[in-house]
């Protein structure tokens, strides 16, 4: 069994969305470890893209991420990481294949609803940083 982190971003939480994203991840039969409402500020976005911030995206992720409250989720299950990646969809919700949860609820290759770690390193370096006590 693994685990992973998500997040579900602004745009779900604005959108009303939280419900049904949970509902396939529960529904696939990934148990929540963990679970929290948080509104992030720039240096807690900073560490969690730390891969990213010198890139040409991230001013305006940054901006996007911090913008309001996200659901940060600790989830288990067989393969969890790639499952929730599998769930996820590619990147951008516009390229993204129907059925996936950016697939069918995202137009949009920022605002694109949730973030999965992408490998056991990732998830064990975002689960530390976000819920410190598991
Ligand atoms: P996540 O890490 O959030 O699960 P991902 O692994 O599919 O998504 P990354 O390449 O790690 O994508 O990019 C992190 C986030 O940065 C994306 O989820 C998206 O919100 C944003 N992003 C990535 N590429 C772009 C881009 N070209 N333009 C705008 N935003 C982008």
């Amino acid at each position: 069994t693994q685990r992973t982190l998500v997040l579900i971003k602004p745009d779900a939480v604005r959108r009303g969305l939280v419900g049904s994203v949970l509902t396939r991840f529960e529904a696939k039969g990934l148990s929540i470890v963990a679970m929290e409402q948080r509104h992030i500020d720039a240096a807690q976005a900073d560490a969690h893209y730390a891969e990213h911030v010198e890139r040409d995206f991230y001013p305006p992720l940054r901006d996007f991420v911090t913008s309001g409250p996200m659901v940060a989720l600790v989830l288990e299950g067989d393969e969890a990481i790639e499952v929730v990646r599998g769930l996820n969809g590619a990147t951008d919700g516009r390229k993204a294949a129907p059925g996936t949860i950016r697939g069918d609820l995202s137009l949009s290759n920022r605002e694109n609803l949730v973030h999965g770690s992408d490998s056991p390193e990732s998830a064990k370096r975002e689960i530390a940083l976000w819920f410190p006590n598991l």
